[in-house]
């Protein structure tokens, strides 16, 4: 019986491909880039009959160059700016979204960049190997997360895991949003409450994004958002760059007005060295790789290739995002 033809959308090392290859079940052959050629994809996609897509987005010019697609799965959740649903739409082709091992990574990697922004851990480890052993110059500058206020801005599946993983430190938690109203025992359990977006802004010690990319959320954080938080305030960004005015924050960091900020994601990716953030020793940056690991990419890889033996089984998938 011929195989199903699965390429993998992005660019990776072969090492990449060899944890993807693991998990792909017999029946399926799994198509990869040799190069990050918009050229070679092409050749590759015109006889695939799923894709997986991941930071690449996949826009309707790849949509059109894939005549046999029927199944496009996104490696992780955030689709509204990786793909092209109305090109989905337009020829009856199904989207499927791959939560698993994605809301723990993300969420292990938010309390990682708050801890760090609280500490100035970037700055401090690089000044410690040219030698300058700032024992007491960060003092002031430095923050503990025990009894802060953290504030969850989207309290969706990663919203919800961070908040799981905070309550260990003994922080208090506040959220928003307009879609989510947690019944009262799990917000007993995640240590948090329901406030109004201002409420937030004005209480938060830490406040930490999980929305998707969307109208709603553009700028959501822009320079009136960004002067309503608290003058210590941490800023930790691991949904998408659109969400943060990136202008407006790189002007609050300067004066000062906030403490420091954690980013995973970023206005332009790939972030560029000439970012004036990546000036700021009170920022910690990282690139897009919150769900990034290796556990993840397994787990991801395990249920999406799932879910796909499901699809040709004729079975209803998982994780459809209905177009
Ligand atoms: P989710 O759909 O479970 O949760 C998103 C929440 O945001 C929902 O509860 C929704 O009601 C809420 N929301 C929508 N619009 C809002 C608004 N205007 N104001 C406040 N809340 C609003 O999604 P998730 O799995 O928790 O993922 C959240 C986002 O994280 C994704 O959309 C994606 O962009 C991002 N993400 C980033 C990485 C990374 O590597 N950095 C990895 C995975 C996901």
């Amino acid at each position: 019986m011929p195989s199903h033809k699965v390429f993998y959308f992005s660019h990776a090392p072969q090492n990449v491909y060899d944890i993807i290859r693991e998990e792909v079940p017999p029946g399926f052959e799994l198509v990869t880039l040799a190069e990050d050629s918009d050229d070679e994809r092409k050749v590759k996609l015109a006889d695939c009959e799923v894709v997986i897509v991941a930071a690449r987005p996949m826009t309707r010019e790849f949509v059109d160059a894939a005549p046999q697609l029927q199944l496009l799965h996104h490696q992780g959740v955030g689709y509204q700016d990786t793909v092209d649903v109305a090109a989905l739409k337009a020829r009856n082709i199904a989207l499927a979204l791959t939560p698993a091992g994605t809301s723990i990574g993300v969420a292990e990697h938010t309390v990682l960049l708050t801890l760090a922004a609280c500490k100035r851990l970037p700055y401090a480890d690089s000044e410690l190997r040219r030698g300058r052993w700032h024992i007491n110059s960060l003092r002031p500058y430095s923050f503990e997360l025990f009894g802060r206020t953290v504030g969850y801005i989207g309290m969706g599946r990663i919203g919800q895991a961070t908040a799981a993983r905070f309550r260990a430190f003994g922080t208090l938690g506040v959220y928003f949003d307009p879609h989510v109203q947690l019944p009262a025992a799990r917000e007993k359990e995640l240590g948090v409450s329901r406030v109004e977006f201002d409420r937030l802004l004005a209480a938060a010690d830490i406040i930490t994004l999980h929305v998707p990319s969307d109208a709603t959320t553009y700028h959501m954080i822009d320079e009136a958002a960004l002067k309503r938080m608290k003058p210590n305030a941490i800023v930790i960004n691991t949904s998408r760059g659109s969400v943060i005015d990136e202008s407006a924050l790189c002007r609050a960091l300067k004066q000062g007005r906030l403490a420091g900020a954690g980013l995973d994601v970023f206005e332009t990716e790939p972030f560029r060295s000439d970012n004036p953030l990546a000036a700021m020793p009170n920022v910690v940056l990282t690139p897009h790789i919150a769900a990034g690991t290796r556990d993840a990419l397994k787990a991801k890889m395990q249920d999406l290739f799932q879910n796909v033996r499901r699809f040709f089984n004729g079975e209803a998938l998982e994780n459809q995002v209905m177009l």
